[in-house]
């Protein structure tokens, strides 16, 4: 199966310069000011910690992380402790695995309440100018694996690079094929990932 291999590969990389390219969406997640998964926070009180998104008032609570501090997975805090089981025990491994080789996988968005959903929602329309762009890249409440604890977004280059090569010993696939740092428990360990969707509005 190399040659399937490699193809899902080209089109990770692709998505990946994708990242860069696009910088209307504000996509790279090496960049602080910029959350992986398009969308970005302009208020932010330290006392409270409660952020401004989309109109709305998150907090940690909500499952935000700082867009400056993402954080391991084993991090306690509701955007790790509210993630179905084995997703967290399978990005534990992977993150021990990549360890050994020197990379600490970082994750800036993993659970998130139906609120901070909807909130992420409203900041792409705003964002993007539409409802239909705004879906390509934040799904719906109803629709986010997020919601459900289904999904890890990855906080640097470094771990995206690393779980395209290494993701799949450990179940966690890329879903989309504009958002190479969105993973989750899509195959057995060690299994073929399946066929990748366009992006979030095709699931
Ligand atoms: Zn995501």
């Amino acid at each position: 199966m190399q040659t399937f291999r490699f193809r899902l590969t080209g089109a990770a990389l692709a998505a990946t310069a994708a990242l860069v390219i696009l910088t209307g969406c504000a996509t790279d997640p090496t960049d602080p000011d910029h959350r992986a998964d398009g969308s970005t926070t302009s208020i932010r009180s330290a006392a409270d910690e409660s952020f401004g998104v989309g109109g709305q008032v998150v907090t940690a609570e909500d499952g935000h992380i700082a867009d400056s501090a993402p954080i391991t997975v084993l991090a306690d805090t509701p955007a790790i402790a509210n993630l179905d089981a084995d997703l967290r025990d399978a990005v534990t491994r992977a993150s021990e695995a990549a360890a050994n080789e020197g990379i600490e996988v970082l994750v800036n968005s993993g659970w998130r309440s139906k609120r901070y959903q909807q909130a992420l929602l409203d900041q792409g329309v705003e964002e993007h100018g539409s409802l239909a762009e705004a879906r390509r890249w934040v799904n719906t409440p109803q629709r986010s694996t997020h919601v459900v604890g289904r999904a890890v977004d990855l906080g640097a280059i470094d771990d995206v690079v690393w779980m395209q090569e290494n993701g799949r010993e450990f179940g966690l696939c890329q879903t989309y094929e504009n958002e190479s740092w969105h993973y989750e428990l899509s195959t057995t360990t060690g299994g073929e990932c399946p066929e990748m969707l366009a992006d979030s509005s095709a699931g």
